[in-house]
């Protein structure tokens, strides 16, 4: 009886439980920061000027204080008049990440045999606009209110990165540790390990959504990488072969 409590206490310390919350001052500071932001293919000024086509007005004021202060105008404002509607959402959010939470977390459990989430805040602020990054320093993301796949989809998508990343590492330190998370081949890897995974029937069911899409760039390597994971389906080994993979073509195939 004892040993049973303890056994369930040990495992709801690994387990991260996702809150939603606002956060208007890192939203503002996020739109300053993808204003000029291009990554894998994908222009992220998009993600702001085509949800507020106000702010198109940006792309002709060069000077960072003017840019601020419109920005902080625009925010403020929206979050004046539509704070009710975003507290009910990140509300309705996790409840909805409850639905699939622990299913979600066994079969993430099952691909990293056991390795467990290392602590943060595990915190999903939401935004008003489209660029949902994540910090994964303190395991906190930004999630658009609006974003079409769905909270359960980005979730699943950033929780997949924290403990991909540390298990990369702690793995493989001698690979990974020197390696930029932002840029290069260890973000290459780490979105396109998300594609793979979260095109596996099991995420699916969770995310609820028919397609995991990959970055623009990222779609060239994505059949032989799937295929290394259906292939050997056990995740020291796809590392290592899709790293490979992507040392050896990376340059040739982008040509
Ligand atoms: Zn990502």
């Amino acid at each position: 009886m004892v040993y049973s409590i303890m056994a369930w206490d040990f495992s709801l310390f690994m387990r991260p439980h996702i809150k939603f919350k606002l956060n208007k001052s890192l939203d503002i500071k996020m739109a300053e920061a993808f204003l000029d932001f291009k990554c894998g293919g994908v222009d992220f000024s998009r993600g702001i000027m085509n949800v507020h086509p106000k702010l198109k007005i940006l792309k002709s004021v060069k000077n960072k204080r003017k840019r601020k202060k419109i920005i902080k105008a625009h925010f403020d404002n929206f979050y004046k008049k539509h704070g009710g509607y975003l507290k009910n959402k990140a509300a309705e959010f996790n409840t909805e990440w409850k639905t699939v939470e622990s299913k979600f977390l066994s079969e993430t459990n099952k691909i990293f045999k056991g390795y467990h989430f290392h602590k943060g805040k595990y915190i999903g602020y939401l935004s008003i606009i489209d660029c949902n990054p994540r910090f994964i320093k303190d395991k906190t993301f930004q999630i658009f209110y609006f974003h079409p796949s769905g909270a359960r989809y980005v979730v699943a998508h950033e929780l997949l990165h924290f403990i991909f990343y540390d298990y990369a590492i702690n793995k493989f330190p001698k690979i990974f540790k020197k390696l930029d998370t932002e840029n290069g081949i260890f973000w290459d890897l780490a979105e396109i390990f998300n594609t793979t995974i979260l095109s596996v029937s099991e995420f699916k069911k969770i995310h609820g959504q028919k397609n995991a899409p990959p970055y623009p760039e990222h779609k060239k390597y994505i059949p032989q990488i799937t295929a290394f994971w259906k292939k050997t389906q056990d995740i020291d080994e796809w590392l290592l072969k899709s790293y490979e993979y992507l040392m050896t073509n990376k340059n040739t195939l982008s040509l």
